[in-house]
């Protein structure tokens, strides 16, 4: 079958790969219909984190949806031709971390994420098929009249938006910058919107980014126009937002973060810190008393929640589609989405 994989920074490839098989009996195959490129996946094109994210030659992606073209035998809730989403992380459901609602945490598989090389490693989305494990636990039916760019978000980014907003506690008539607007800030700022707040700010330097950040119901705030802590703080009356949703993933914004949310507030990041440490300034996050929290969606929880605010038009992750191409242009893909060139804000994959 087609896929995509890994080959070095910059460097990933379409190529004929083996098909998938099922293993064990919990396991379904599925035919992917629809994967995405996501800016988890850049970290590894870019070799962050010494290159040791992905093997070369492994199959790159972990948002993807598609239909089950074979169940194992202890499979009991699906068969042949059902619909389904996955979320990023593989888990068990039945360990400790599971049964505490931490699925991203699993024991069993030791946080492996698809496409990826923590804990065991298994084959991404990016590809026609894929072996799905513990597929009654993973697997979410989608209902016939949802499309797929409606459903796919479900299992990475819209969840994990939805749970840095979430996370930030945000109350009715409070002030709320996101960092980042791409994908996962964006997605972020929708579901920002659903806890009331009186404004929304979206910090980001792509200028058409912004633009639709508006089109969201935020005020940008360039990076190019100068410390951007410094403007929200001006846009205020000096005293900085509420919450501040954290959605890049880099030591930069993480500081600017702090020092942009008001004494008291609530820094919630989501953004992946691929290397083992980074700068923090912790004597000002002390003397603002803010609470911190960060840390991997566990998107298995939201996905069944969320649902339905899709459908009802609450949350409107396809907006932020801005290209579908042909699987074997994945290398375009992750090019224009990495550069900001072309308007490009998602790109979804097709087999
Ligand atoms: P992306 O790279 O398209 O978005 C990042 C955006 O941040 C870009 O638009 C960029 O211009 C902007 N940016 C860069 N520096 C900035 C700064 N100092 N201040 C404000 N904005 C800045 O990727 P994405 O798909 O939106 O993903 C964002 C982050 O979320 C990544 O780190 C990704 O790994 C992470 N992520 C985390 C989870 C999780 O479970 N926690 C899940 C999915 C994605
Ligand atoms: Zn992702």
């Amino acid at each position: 079958m087609n896929a995509i994989t890994f080959h070095g920074v910059g460097d990933v490839r379409a190529q004929d790969v083996p098909e998938p098989r099922l293993v064990d009996p919990t396991d379904v195959v599925l035919r992917i219909t629809t994967s995405a490129v996501c800016g988890s996946d850049l970290h590894q094109y870019h070799g962050r984190g010494g290159g040791a994210l992905v093997q070369t030659g492994a199959i790159m992606g972990h948002e993807f949806m598609g239909t089950v073209e074979e169940a194992g035998p202890g499979v009991q809730g699906l068969a042949r031709g059902d619909r389904v989403i996955v979320p990023f992380s593989v888990s068990c459901g039945r360990c400790e971390w599971c049964q505490r609602r931490l699925p991203s945490q699993c024991a069993t598989t030791g946080r492996a994420v698809f496409g990826g090389r923590f804990g065991h490693v298994w084959g991404g989305g990016q590809a026609e098929r894929i072996r799905v494990p513990f597929a009654d636990h993973l697997c979410d039916k989608v209902p016939a009249d949802m499309r797929d760019e409606d459903a796919l978000f479900l299992g990475d980014i819209l969840s994990t938006g939805y749970c840095c907003a979430e996370n930030g506690g945000i109350r009715p008539g409070d002030t709320v910058a996101v960092f980042g607007a791409g994908p996962v800030g964006l997605l972020a700022m929708q579901s920002a919107q659903l806890f009331g707040p009186a404004r929304v700010f979206a910090v980001d330097r792509v200028d058409y980014r912004l633009r639709l950040a508006e089109e969201f119901g935020a005020e940008p705030v360039s990076l190019d126009r100068g410390d951007p802590a410094a403007q929200l703080r001006a846009a205020t009356g000096g005293r900085g937002p509420d919450v501040v949703l954290e959605c890049v993933g880099h030591e930069t914004p993480f500081t600017q973060a702090i020092q942009a949310v008001r004494p008291g507030g609530t820094v919630s990041s989501v953004g992946v810190y691929v290397e083992p440490s980074m700068g923090f300034p912790a004597r000002e996050a002390f003397f603002k008393d803010l609470s911190l929290k960060m840390g991997i969606c566990n998107a298995r929880n939201y996905m069944g929640t969320l649902l339905p605010l899709v459908r009802l038009g609450k949350l409107a992750p396809a907006r932020i589609v801005s290209h579908t191409l042909a699987l074997k242009e994945a290398p375009r893909g992750y090019a224009i989405f990495d550069r900001k060139e072309d308007r490009a804000i998602k790109v979804m994959l097709k087999p």
